[in-house]
């Protein structure tokens, strides 16, 4: 007999863990609260990248008068003045349902049975879900907690909840605002503050730590505040954001400088969080608490027994590519094919103009944990390709150990850097020495050659 396996959740992590435990021959039931895809495909990377296309437009009308005879700046003033947020909009709401409707006609297809309502662990093989025929119980022998995770909020924030906008809904803001607040210089924080910068809005970004991207290698994120603030984004670093209130339409925030800061507006992008309330984990004698599950073994995604997890609930990596890793990682260990996750290889990249890519160690870690490291720079200044896009001010950083040659990690930035990066992947994957990296021809003009360049010197 099949295995019975239930996934919650229907995003990143949760479709594919369901597609795969189908393909490897089980019997499997989704259960989803909300809309397939989760918060990745709803309200999450492909909204963001959507957004972000549009503003990439908007950027080159903003230079295409130089290429013009004189007085096209005129007219393409008159072009950005013209900007429809709801077509805008609209095309991003476009993508996603035809992403999200392709995840139906997959689980169609796999014969996978989809549950629309939210489950609630009733005891280690049962779930309950309220259904349109009612309350129901379903069995299983397997489970994956893909649930995913929430827009956190905190104090002064939550108090005026329903008067800001967080990392979820902003999607759906009715109007860009003239002045926007973005609290956190995180990857959702930067990526908002660039596109919405080209959207004409003046955005201001609070960040408390020193710098922007505090989990990003120090320059990426140097290179990053750099252009950002040539776009007219008001940086204020080193800052928190201490009380909050409301004046008319108008939000005033005071910060621990003792300086306020007015706006329209308000994004907070201070991060995510873990909320299993209405799946009831303890049933099953399960704890969590807002960074995740607890006891998710890192390599396998078995919590315990019968039930593993994968995606942002086990709070590794709150990536969609990591989630769906884990996901397939967790069915094939279900289904008798042994898989494990490796975290430390998963790539991470920011959207912004330039785009920042980084996997492995960084520089900064290497030299925390002591390792003997050779650093490989080049810079897009000398890289043909990148100054024909007029998109020279990026860099190739390659960290290799100094007695082995063995690659240990890269950070980039540079035009398609979150493509780039997969070439490190799999160098990093396959266990390549920089030497076994330098054998590799790339293209002419390419933006990659920049790694030839680095490891050169
Ligand atoms: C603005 C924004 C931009 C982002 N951009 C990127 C990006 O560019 N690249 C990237 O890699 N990541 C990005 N992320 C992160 C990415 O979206 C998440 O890492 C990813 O969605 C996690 O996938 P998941 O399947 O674990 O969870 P989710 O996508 O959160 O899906 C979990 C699903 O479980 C459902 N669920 C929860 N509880 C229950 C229950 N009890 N019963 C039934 N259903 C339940 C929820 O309704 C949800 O649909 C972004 C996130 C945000 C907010």
């Amino acid at each position: 007999m099949a295995l019975k396996v239930a996934v919650i959740g229907a995003g990143p992590a949760g479709y594919p863990a369901a597609l795969a435990a189908a393909r490897l021959g089980a019997e499997v039931t989704v259960f989803e609260k909300d809309l397939l895809g989760g918060v990745c495909l709803n309200s999450g990377c492909i909204p963001s990248k959507s957004l972000l296309d549009a503003a990439h437009r908007f950027d080159a009308v903003r230079d295409i008068a130089r290429f013009c005879e004189d007085g096209a700046e005129t007219q393409a003033q008159a072009l950005l003045g013209q900007l429809s947020w709801p077509k805008i909009q609209a095309r991003q709401l476009a993508v996603t349902r035809k992403l999200t409707g392709g995840i139906g006609v997959l689980f169609k297809q796999a014969k996978i049975n989809v549950v629309p309502a939210a489950a609630a662990f009733k005891d280690a093989h049962t779930l309950t879900a309220r259904t349109a025929e009612g309350t129901k119980e379903f069995s299983f022998d397997y489970i994956i907690i893909a649930a995913g995770s929430t827009a956190f909020v905190p104090p002064p924030f939550d108090k005026i909840r329903d008067k800001i906008y967080d990392n979820s809904n902003i999607f759906q803001i009715p109007r860009l605002p003239k002045r926007l607040a973005i609290i956190g210089g995180g990857v959702i924080g930067c990526e908002f503050a660039s596109l919405m910068s080209s959207l004409n809005v003046e955005v201001s970004v609070v960040e408390m730590q020193p710098r922007l991207l505090p989990a990003m290698e120090e320059s990426l994120s140097r290179l990053l505040a750099q252009k950002l603030q040539k776009k007219g984004v008001h940086l204020l670093t080193g800052k928190q954001a201490a009380d909050v209130r409301l004046d008319g339409d108008r939000k005033i925030i005071s910060l621990s400088d003792g300086t306020e800061l007015e706006a329209d507006d308000i994004l907070v992008a201070i991060g995510r969080s873990c909320d299993l309330t209405d799946l009831h984990p303890e049933n099953t004698g399960l704890a969590w608490n807002r960074k995740g599950l607890q006891g998710v073994n890192p390599q396998t995604m078995q919590v315990k027994d019968h039930i593993y997890a994968a995606g942002d609930v086990t709070g590794f990596s709150l990536l969609a590519h990591a989630a769906t890793r884990q996901g397939e990682v967790a069915a094939h260990n279900i289904c008798g094919q042994p898989q494990t996750y490796n975290n430390d290889l998963i790539p991470s990249a920011v959207y912004t103009s330039p785009e920042l890519a980084s996997v492995g160690l960084t520089r900064t870690q290497a030299q925390q944990r002591g390792l003997d490291v050779k650093v490989q720079k080049a810079f897009m200044l000398a890289n043909g390709r990148a100054l024909t896009q007029d998109a020279a001010e990026g860099f190739v950083e390659i960290i290799s150990a100094k007695d082995s040659g063995k690659l240990l990690g890269v950070c980039l930035a540079a035009p398609n850097a979150s493509e780039i990066i997969s070439l490190f992947t799999v160098a990093l994957e396959a266990g390549f020495t920089v030497q076994q990296l330098r054998n590799v021809v790339f293209p002419h003009p390419t933006v990659s050659e920049a790694v030839a360049d680095a490891l050169a010197r």
